[in-house]
């Protein structure tokens, strides 16, 4: 088993819900969820909108290798109704976004585990140390 960390944002609707929604789904799609933190309120980052964001980090088993998890979460987005993606850096209000943080193979957690830089896929997520959105949840489980 891989043990992998994701960081979940929404900004749009029901923001519980949707982080629920999608913790749900991982559970069914990717593998079991071993830690979920808070869900914390934060200001939008690196766009303006009226809408404040939920945020949450959570750790789960898998056996998807990192390019099928990252097909899966990004169904999931699709799923639950997420309709841009963020093009050129620009940000935009969603309903849900899913990021993979850290990625242990064989459950070895090590340093910051697997490194990956393909042009579809970057771990670890580059900007996870300079967001207290994705940083201030992960340590509540890491
Ligand atoms: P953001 O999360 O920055 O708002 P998106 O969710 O729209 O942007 O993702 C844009 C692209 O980022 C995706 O199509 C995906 O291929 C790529 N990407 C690169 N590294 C990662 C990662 N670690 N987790 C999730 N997506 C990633
Ligand atoms: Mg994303």
């Amino acid at each position: 088993m891989h043990v992998v960390f994701l960081s979940l944002g929404t900004n749009l609707g029901d923001k519980t819900k949707n982080l629920n929604d999608a913790i749900n789904q991982i559970e069914r799609r990717v593998g079991s969820v071993k830690a979920k933190s808070a869900f914390i309120q934060t200001e939008p980052w690196g766009f303006k909108s009226e809408n404040t964001f939920l945020n949450a980090a959570i750790k789960v088993e898998t056996i998807l290798s990192p390019i099928d998890l990252l097909i899966q979460t990004q169904r999931i987005e699709r799923d639950l109704g997420r309709i841009s993606k963020s093009i050129n850096g620009e940000y935009h209000d969603r309903i849900i976004d899913i990021d993979i943080l850290l990625y242990f193979e064989d459950g070895n957690i090590i340093g910051d585990g697997l490194h990956i830089e393909s042009p579809e896929l970057t771990i670890p997520h580059p900007h996870m140390n300079e967001r207290d959105f994705v940083t201030i949840p992960l340590k509540q489980i890491l």
